[in-house]
């Protein structure tokens, strides 16, 4: 049975599922969901990353990283976590920068958290000249968050399921996934309930919708803990929003195109905009320190973005109009740019580099 039939049989033997269910299910199942069965990353595949884009932008993520190590008071043992590798390609990139910090790489142990089969095998291939060790976890629990640690995730967060709320007639109602009379799946309403609204946002009009995700708070709250208790700094850049609001974000990407959520369960990635306020202020409560949140186009100039591809274009000259594509892809606030946060959770006495100077 594929997943849309499996998922209907479901839906109509337990009632409607919340859209986090669903998200989980469609990336998750073990025999179809879109990351342990068939993802598909970069150009050819179903959506790009910052990685794929350019070299650039690992490099910078390995300065950030030599940097941190250092405001840590380079300790001789750090560990370099990834939450949400993909295929490998960005670690590879930071671990190249690190190699100008010959003392920076010798005390790194390399912590990959991967959930999907496949990225984990991609990233094994792709790691086997690895300057540093690496392992592979399939949880944060299970990272090595003890001692002092710099952890990294690129396009990680959106991936967590979120739940939605919609205002109609003065209420509160959730959306959820069900099944309509010809037997597809639909988003149908569940009966009002009673909602805080997030601190900040402003009164909801009728058709808002309110986006929440459990995982993404008890995330922030675990690592933000683990920071404040270990030392170190935890970087986030995603797509999402920057102050509390209303919207619709739940999409899916197939083949670089967006579809409807509901049409091809398992064979589309499925994401939603991360609520940086609502992570951030999880971390703060668990005793980690914030910076405040920088666009990707900001973070990635405050690390030299300018200076390091003037340097690549120089060493390939025939390369030089698509290296300053990749670059305004990167930060153009038109492109990546601004849509793109950049936000740290660190221990309170250290000043993350990116986050503390003039873009
Ligand atoms: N960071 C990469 C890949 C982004 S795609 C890049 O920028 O190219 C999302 C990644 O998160 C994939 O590697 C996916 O398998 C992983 N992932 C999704 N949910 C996860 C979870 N709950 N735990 C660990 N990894 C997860």
């Amino acid at each position: 049975m594929n997943l849309r039939d499996r998922l209907v049989a479901l839906i109509v033997a337990q009632g409607p599922l919340p859209i986090s269910t669903f998200m989980d299910i469609c990336l998750h199942d073990p025999a179809a969901g879109y990351y342990a069965k068939r993802p598909r990353l970069g150009e050819r595949g179903d959506f790009i990353t910052a990685p794929h884009i350019s070299q650039m932008f690992g490099e910078l993520l390995g300065v950030w990283a030599i940097a941190v190590w250092e405001r840590l008071g380079r300790p001789p043992r750090i560990h370099l976590i990834e939450m949400g590798p993909g295929d490998g390609t960005m670690i590879g990139d930071v671990l190249r920068a690190g190699r100008a910090a010959p003392r920076f790489l010798g005390a790194c142990d390399v912590c990959m958290v991967e959930t999907s089969g496949p990225l984990k095998a991609a990233q094994q291939a792709a790691l086997t000249q690895a300057p540093a060790p690496v392992r592979w976890v399939g949880d944060l629990a299970e990272a090595p968050t003890e001692g002092p640690f710099i952890l990294f995730a690129n396009e990680f967060l959106d991936c967590l399921p979120i739940k939605q709320h919609v205002r109609v007639g003065g209420a509160w109602r959730e959306r959820l996934v069900g099944v309509d009379a010809a037997g597809a799946l639909c988003f149908q309403l569940a009966p009002p309930c009673v909602l805080p609204l997030p601190a900040g946002c402003p009164a909801a009009p009728d058709g808002s919708v309110l986006e929440g995700s459990n995982t993404l708070v008890a995330f922030g709250a675990t690592i933000g803990g683990a920071v404040a208790r270990a030392g170190g700094a935890a970087l986030f850049i995603d797509y999402g929003r920057d102050r509390p609001g209303f919207g619709d974000t739940l999409q899916a990407m197939r083949g670089h195109a967006r579809e409807h959520p509901l049409t091809s369960p398992g064979e589309a990635d499925l994401t939603a905009h991360v609520d940086f306020p609502a992570f951030l202020d999880a971390a703060c409560k668990a005793g980690a320190a914030i910076s405040p949140i920088r666009t990707q186009g900001e973070f990635l100039r405050s690390l030299g973005i300018e200076a390091r591809s003037a340097r690549l274009a120089q060493l390939h000259p025939d390369a030089e109009a698509r290296i300053g594509r990749q670059l305004a892809r990167l930060v153009d606030p038109e492109q990546m740019g601004s849509l793109f946060k950049a936000a740290c959770l660190h221990s309170p006495w250290l000043s993350p580099p990116g986050f503390d100077g003039d873009p």
